[in-house]
């Protein structure tokens, strides 16, 4: 069975797997009244039965009117650039337990698009293959997000040979930064044959939960973790994330950096020792990235 490092390697197109595709339903982009919580407006008392349907939708429209001026007059107060970096460290470790940790360089030719791990450039930074400029950013990533995102990858290896690649994504001002894997990897031929809740828990906080998708395109079977973190919030669900980023932005007038935090690994035939390593492997990575508290003056 095939790696999921070395496949990124052995095929290109693959690479912009962990940041996805651009979510055609573009969540992030809805009005900030479609991304509100719901709001009720029920009358004291039960009006004549002719009147309620204008009262109700007037109500409504009432309502929609009252959160686009509130949106409207705190969007201005909203400025990512300055906002905590999604409560999270941006760099990922070099080491994480016994895992040792390498970045990853993309070639930055349209007609090669090859990538590499640190340890096969010997200190280079140009393409072994045809001479390009190399980046930490492959060049779908470039393209398809925007450039205020942030990403950070690093591909771990253990001592069996195992590979574990993990990559942050932090938000910019569009949000749209964050995509759901549900959508980019049926859209990269990848099926999802399984979703499932992976319970990791933590020392000394509640236990992560993580979204745990297992894919398969040919003979490339993935098992993908990820989670999201911003604003104080954390979780597995992509729409509990979009509550909350309303919630922040209509209530509190902030739109905080959110990060992505996804973890790809080959599938086992066993599928429990792959779901394991990941466990173990994010129960040891989770206290690495948190930031370090400020040192008292
Ligand atoms: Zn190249």
């Amino acid at each position: 069975m095939l790696g999921v490092g070395t496949l990124l390697h052995r095929y290109p197109a693959l690479q912009s797997l962990s940041v996805s595709i651009q979510d055609p339903s573009r969540l992030d982009d809805r009005k900030p009244s479609e991304n509100s919580p719901s709001e009720s407006c029920a009358p004291s008392e039960q009006p004549p039965a002719r009147w309620f349907g204008f009262n109700q939708g007037a109500c409504s429209v009432l309502v929609l009117l009252g959160l686009t001026a509130l949106f409207a007059s705190r969007i201005r107060e909203i400025d990512v650039a300055s906002s905590q970096t999604a409560d999270l460290r941006r760099e990922l470790p070099s080491q994480v337990g016994e895992w040792k940790g390498e970045w990853i360089f993309y070639c930055q030719s349209e007609k090669c698009m090859r990538s590499f791990p640190e340890s096969e450039l010997d200190g280079t930074r140009t393409c072994p293959s045809c001479g390009g400029i190399l980046d930490q950013v492959s060049l779908g990533e470039r393209n398809l997000l925007p450039p205020d995102s942030i990403i950070t990858r690093r591909m771990y290896q253990n001592e069996e040979g195992k590979h574990i690649t993990v990559t942050i994504v932090l938000s910019g001002n569009e949000q749209r930064s964050i995509h759901r894997p549900q959508q980019c990897l049926p859209a990269q031929g990848f099926s999802i044959d399984q979703s499932s809740v992976l319970t990791v828990p933590l020392t000394g906080r509640s236990p992560l939960q993580l979204m745990l998708i297992h894919a398969q395109k040919g003979p490339i079977q993935m098992l993908m973790g990820y989670w999201f973190a911003g604003g104080g919030h954390e979780t597995h669900d992509h729409f509990r994330r979009m509550a909350y980023m309303a919630w922040d932005n209509l209530i509190h007038g902030i739109r905080p950096r959110w990060a992505y935090v996804s973890l790809q690994t080959s599938a086992s035939t066993n599928e429990k020792i792959s779901t394991q390593r990941l466990a173990d492997f994010v129960r040891e990575l989770y206290p690495l990235l948190k930031p370090v508290a400020p040192t008292p003056q």
